[in-house]
């Protein structure tokens, strides 16, 4: 698949990213059958050229990162040849145990606690892109900058990122931060384009930050459907931009996904979208996105469909 540039990292990765947040499953206890698709999907994924594989602490109750870490394991070589990436500093109740409030935590002894529990997970000495997942309102940027700090000095991580920041907030801890940060990851899709007018796109254009998308399907329901989207999700209204899309991948031969991902990597911020289905056919066909160059006016037609009205 074609590479690009992570950020300012001195490294580059795939087009698309393949995301683990479905690999073991929605409850929490991932039968030995549920393991093994999700082990198949990410196999499925590396073969398909992805190199950049998306976690984070809470997905599945660590057992995302577990069955990953498994298959890292499985297939000779992969380690060296890919960016692994996961996130922490949500804290759901019962951690510690006890605790039944969920939390954000960005405390610098919780985020290096933390990291220390991914590395385990995963069975790897160093991640090579950690995120903090949403952000605390307590969030410090000095204690954030000393926790990125002792991670990356230890060895234990070697470049870091936000997920779902405001611009303002992303601003303040690169100030108190002494290494550049290098992605965003925010949702980005056709039925949530926010990303686009907040200043979110805007600041990864001017700070060389890669923008990752999270549900760039809209959580299927862009697709052929949604199984299990986030409570936000669930007020999305896809009807007209589900209309257009279909008329115009009818017209270009494609399907609706893989029209609904091109569109993405269209923006000049360079998006990598995070495909997350665990369907290898899927998968592998998502790939077809990147070898699809929409026109200004095919873009603008899904951009004005997403708005719902017209451009002033
Ligand atoms: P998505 O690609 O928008 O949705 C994937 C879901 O859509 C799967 O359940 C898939 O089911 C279904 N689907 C239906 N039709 C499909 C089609 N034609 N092609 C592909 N999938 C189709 O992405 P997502 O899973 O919601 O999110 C992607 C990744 O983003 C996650 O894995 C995670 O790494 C990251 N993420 C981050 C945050 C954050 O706060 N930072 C939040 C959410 C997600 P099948 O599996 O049956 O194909």
């Amino acid at each position: 698949m074609e590479l690009i540039q992570i950020g300012s990292a001195p490294f580059q990765a795939s087009r698309l990213a393949y995301g683990c947040w479905r690999i073991a499953g929605w409850e929490g206890n991932p039968t030995p059958e549920i393991e093994a698709s999700g082990r198949r999907a990410v196999a499925t994924a590396y073969d398909a050229g992805y190199t950049l594989f998306d976690n984070a602490d809470i997905y599945g109750g660590g057992h995302a990162e577990r069955v990953f870490g498994q298959a890292l394991q499985e297939i000779p070589g992969m380690r060296d040849r890919v960016v692994i990436a996961s996130k922490c500093g949500i804290r759901v109740k019962g951690n510690p145990p006890g605790e039944n409030t969920t939390r954000w935590d960005f405390s610098a002894a919780y985020i290096v606690r933390a990291a220390e529990g991914i590395l385990k997970r995963i069975g790897i000495e160093t991640l090579d892109i950690l995120m903090l997942h949403r952000p605390d309102i307590l969030a410090d940027p000095q204690e954030i900058a000393l926790a990125f700090s002792q991670l990356q000095q230890a060895g234990k991580v070697r470049f870091f990122g936000v997920s779902n920041f405001r611009p303002a907030l992303l601003s303040a801890v690169q100030a108190a931060c002494p290494m550049p940060l290098v992605v965003h990851q925010v949702e980005i899709s056709l039925a949530q384009t926010a990303a686009f007018l907040d200043g979110t796109l805007d600041q990864c254009l001017a700070s060389r930050l890669t923008p990752m998308a999270w549900s760039p399907l809209g959580g299927g329901l862009l697709g052929d459907g949604a199984v299990n989207i986030l409570p936000s999700q669930k007020a999305y209204h896809v009807e007209p931009i589900l209309a257009e899309l279909k008329s115009l991948a009818d017209e270009l031969g494609v399907s609706p996904s893989v029209l609904a991902l091109a569109w993405l990597l269209k923006h000049p911020s360079h998006i990598q979208p995070i495909v997350g289905s665990t369907n290898p056919a899927r998968i592998r066909d998502a790939v077809a996105a990147t070898k699809l160059e929409l026109t200004r006016g095919q873009w603008y037609r899904l951009w004005v469909a997403a708005q719902g009205a017209p451009l002033p």
